[in-house]
């Protein structure tokens, strides 16, 4: 029995284990998540009647074993094509035309949340071979003879595995890999490990989610991009186009997610000041009407999407004969996308099982 341990139950985490446990037997797997749920930044939330997306979007690639799997493999009864456009906007105002080569890409959500993604998923793992945890955080781990060892915050053991895969966004995982690099065969390759892994920066996003009541104009895309990566307002996504069970009857439902300079300098600023800066560009772009929301949230992803990438191999070198892994979309060539964090769980099986001799990752 191989026993791996997958700190994150993200995509990649889920993806990981799926990959495991379909391609060999006798592998017991353990997920252990920091939060209360699955999914990491494919995140839900359910408020005042309406289901928004906070973190990421939609699902939008042609990469076939992602498709084969969206389409194919997992339960498409809520699976939503999103047929109304992404649209780029100036500072002007002017909203151009949508981009026809971007548009011949398809566009998906699922009807009550992206989270349902990794509830499928999930839902695939054999329940004999598969523990997950929610709620434990893995503080530290130590490489004990043949063993990794997760630790807790306290320092208590959680449990003993023949491998670990770390999950979380690249710089938390450096950090963990730092706090555990006495604790592992080698020390001076750990924090080579670690160097390599800050190398790849994640940017902040502050996202704001706005209710409206009924009375708002028809929106003029489903998202509205800003050409100019430097304004405040990168992204505005109409949530309530995706399905009609976004959001109660005539309501609108608004994502605005602030680009990376504007989200790094206000990212520890009162939400008041988010919010209030949000309402201005609103209404400087739409109108008085988007000025009085009926409720407003605001969610701030510290490391939301990786700028460049670490090869797999670079971060896992084979020479190094670590029981430890690091995997995520910050490890993947246009990382930052769902179906990335899905390609990297795979990869990182691929590694695992080449170790224990199971068979291939189709
Ligand atoms: C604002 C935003 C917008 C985005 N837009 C899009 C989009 O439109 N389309 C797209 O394809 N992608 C988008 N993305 C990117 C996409 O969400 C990610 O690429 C993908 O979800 C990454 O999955 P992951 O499993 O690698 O990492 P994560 O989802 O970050 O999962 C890591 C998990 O590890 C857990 N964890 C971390 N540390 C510990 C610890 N010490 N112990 C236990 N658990 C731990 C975390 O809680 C988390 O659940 C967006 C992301 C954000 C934030």
């Amino acid at each position: 029995m191989t026993i791996v341990a997958i700190v994150g139950a993200g995509i990649t985490g889920l993806s990981a284990a799926q990959a495991l446990l379909q391609c060999s037997e006798g592998i017991q797997v353990h997920i252990y998540e920091k939060s209360r749920g699955i999914g990491g930044r494919v995140a839900t939330r359910r408020i005042e009647g309406c289901i928004v997306d906070h973190g990421a979007q939609n699902i939008k690639t042609t990469e076939p074993a992602f498709v084969n799997l969206l389409l194919e493999e997992l339960d498409t009864a809520d699976l939503v094509p999103i047929v109304a456009p992404v649209r780029l906007w100036r500072a002007n105002g002017e909203i151009l035309p949508p981009d026809p080569r971007h548009e011949a890409i398809s566009k998906y959500a699922y009807r009550y949340g992206l989270t349902t993604l990794a509830k499928l998923l999930l839902a695939r793992l054999p329940k004999e071979w598969i523990a997950l945890h929610l709620e434990t955080p893995v503080a530290r781990l130590a490489e004990e003879g043949e063993e990794v060892v997760l630790k807790d915050g306290e320092g208590r053991e959680l449990m003993r595995a023949d491998f670990a895969v770390l999950t979380a966004p690249l710089p938390q995982a450096a950090s963990l890999l730092a706090e555990s690099a006495l604790w592992m065969r080698g020390t001076q390759q750990t924090l080579d490990r670690v160097r390599a892994l800050r190398e790849v920066e994640y940017v902040p996003c502050l996202s704001v989610l706005l209710g409206y009541g009924p009375g708002l104009p028809e929106p003029p895309a489903y998202a509205l991009l800003a050409e100019d990566r430097s304004e405040t307002l990168l992204w505005l996504a109409f949530e309530h186009l995706k399905a009609p069970e976004r959001a109660p009857h005539g309501e609108s439902l608004l994502v605005a997610q602030w680009g990376p300079a504007m989200s790094r300098v206000c990212f520890e600023e009162a939400e008041a000041m988010v919010v209030g800066r949000t309402l201005n560009e609103l209404k400087r772009l739409f109108g008085e009407t988007y000025e009085r929301p009926l409720w407003v949230q605001v969610k701030r992803w510290r490391y939301s999407q990786p700028r460049g990438m670490m090869p797999f191999e670079m971060i896992n070198p084979p020479a190094v004969d670590s029981l430890i892994y690091v995997a995520g979309d910050g490890t993947r060539p246009e990382g930052g996308r769902i179906h990335q964090a899905y390609l990297s769980g795979l990869e990182t099986a691929e590694a695992i099982l080449a170790r224990i001799g199971g068979h291939n990752v189709a």
